[in-house]
């Protein structure tokens, strides 16, 4: 692990206003956001971070208004942090994908300390809007491919797609990383969600829309989609290209870096896992 403090990766926040009522939230030295949306009666928080529990005071600075939170998924640099607040939006994936935040280590980085460590699980559906008061969020539920727990969030007053970690400008990963050996992982089946999770946003957005993503770079334009649309059949067709070294500090340390490559076409790419998607790989030519 690095030598800083934990506590300073995870638990040290900036913020920007992006528009008249959008902030970003970063933190993990900056390569990681959480989203503020403002209506005129609530504000949406959206993901709670890893958990130090120190996230509610800095947002309560940036908003007057109550703070509704959610989960973009259930992953721990996510959801950790829910324990500060009485109730998470989820969806009915998050069980899937708990091994991922309950297994040993994984955090909350400490749950006892949490005002609300039994916070209750609201499971939203897709097509569920959430009102904020001038401002309608709407809820989709994405199709397994980076996790199984994934929300998207389409703000079609600011032009915004809020995408968790189905994309990315650095790389999405996409090999199992639920850490529940019953949840189902087949890798067609993955990579035909991921496009079909780019087909859809796609189909809402125009050229003035914003990604916004939770990691390695916010805003995104939309090309994104249109490439990883692209790197999905790139991949079956045998043209994208498959490199070993992943170049990426936090997931070299995870214990799957070994097995894991990653895939590229143009300006995107995955993490994957080597053996999985050579399954696939040119079976289309
Ligand atoms: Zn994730």
């Amino acid at each position: 692990m690095p030598d800083m403090p934990l506590e300073l990766i995870f638990g040290n926040y900036m913020a920007w206003k992006y528009d008249d009522s959008t902030w970003i939230i970063s933190f993990m030295e900056g390569t990681e956001y959480i989203y503020l949306l403002e209506g005129d009666e609530y504000a949406l928080l959206t993901d709670t971070g890893y958990g130090v529990n120190n996230l509610r005071a800095f947002a309560e600075k940036l908003t007057d208004k109550p703070i509704l939170v959610a989960n973009t998924h259930y992953h721990p640099d996510h959801s950790a942090g829910n324990g500060e607040w009485e109730s998470v939006m989820l969806s009915e994936g998050w069980t899937l994908d708990a091994p991922a935040v309950e297994r040993e280590g994984a955090g909350p980085y400490d749950l006892g300390k949490y005002p609300h460590p039994d916070y209750e699980k609201k499971i939203v559906h897709d097509g569920d809007v959430i009102d904020l008061g001038g401002r309608k969020i709407t809820i989709w539920e994405a199709y397994d491919a980076h996790c199984n727990s994934s929300l998207f969030f389409i703000d079609e007053s600011h032009k915004l797609a809020l995408t968790g970690d189905e994309f990315e400008a650095a790389q999405t990963m996409m090999y199992d990383n639920s850490w529940n050996s019953d949840a189902p992982y087949h890798v067609d089946k993955r990579i035909d969600n991921m496009k079909a999770n780019a087909e859809r946003i796609k189909s809402v957005c125009g050229e003035d829309w914003k990604l916004l993503p939770n990691h390695n770079g916010t805003p995104l334009s939309t090309d994104y989609l249109d490439e990883y649309i692209e790197l999905a059949d790139a991949i079956y067709t045998g043209t994208a290209t498959i490199e070993d070294k992943l170049n990426h500090r936090f997931v070299e340390m995870d214990p799957k870096a070994p097995e894991l490559c990653r895939v590229r076409h143009k300006h995107c790419s995955i993490f994957i896992k080597k053996a999985e998607v050579l399954k696939i790989y040119g079976c289309r030519k």
